[in-house]
């Protein structure tokens, strides 16, 4: 049985009456065994510290969706990354593709939140992916190759030992329309052994796929010999639905 790796990305959605009956929910229909699956919940900041205490006695991890790039001082209406590890998290999600996008975020900035992070021994689980032009031209790899290699110049050939990477192609970010599981596994063996010719053993990091997952589709990319999780959001804001997904998961050897 793979180690496997499932995560709820809520992004700017919930509130106190979702968030209670979804915990709820989950709380009393969540497998006993969960064969090693790693469910992780990422909620809005302001709803963290909630969340956690709902989930510290069940078998849950608390995930943040971003955290700013200091450590402390006059950076106004920002968290950082001890705060995080304060309240309980344990994996920070960075460079989604929404903040890459809207807020500018570039690899350099991302990769020096990855740096916090570790250094912070919190798990970061990075974003990356290709947008639909940069597919069409054959780019794919070239982007995602940029992308980890800001992360290697800057934290060496460890870089991803105890490390996350979710590979999410843009275009298939909250379309309904998914990545072939085939394609998605082409792109996480590339992964891997791009990470394996700077590190041996970062060959073992998590590689999970985000883009359009749900009930539906989760057994096909959990099959995949390198997906070793999913990073999900819209099928998550539902607690029926997310469920359903890591029992599916759990099902899968
Ligand atoms: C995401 O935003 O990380 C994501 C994968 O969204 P969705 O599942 O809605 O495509």
């Amino acid at each position: 049985m793979k180690k496997k790796l499932i995560v709820a990305n809520w992004k700017l959605n919930g509130n106190i009456e979702m968030i209670s009956n979804y915990l709820k929910f989950l709380k009393n229909n969540l497998l006993s065994n969960l064969n090693k699956n790693i469910i992780v919940i990422a909620p809005p900041n302001i709803y963290l510290e909630r969340t956690y205490q709902s989930i510290k006695k069940i078998n849950i991890f608390l995930g943040a969706q971003n955290v700013d790039v200091n450590l402390k001082g006059a950076f106004t209406g920002e968290v950082s990354v001890l705060m995080l590890k304060d309240i309980g998290v344990k994996y920070v999600i960075i460079g989604h593709s929404e903040r890459r996008i809207l807020h500018n975020e570039t690899d350099n900035f991302v990769a020096k939140k990855f740096h916090l992070i570790k250094n912070s021994n919190l798990i970061p689980i990075l974003c990356i992916g290709e947008t639909e032009k940069e597919k069409k031209n054959g780019k794919t790899q070239k982007v995602i190759e940029k992308q980890l290699n800001c992360i290697f110049q800057i934290l060496g050939e460890k870089a991803f030992r105890n490390a996350v990477i979710a590979y999410e192609p843009i275009w298939a970010i909250g379309t309904g329309v998914s990545a072939d599981p085939e394609y998605v596994q082409i792109i996480h063996k590339f992964i891997r052994n791009y990470i394996q010719k700077n590190d041996s053993v970062s060959k073992n990091v998590i590689i999970q796929y985000g883009g359009s997952v749900s009930s539906l589709n989760t057994k096909e990319f959990i099959q995949q010999e390198d997906i070793d999780g999913l990073l999900i959001g819209s099928a998550s804001l539902h607690a029926k639905e997310f469920l359903k997904i890591i029992k599916i998961s759990c099902s899968i050897d």
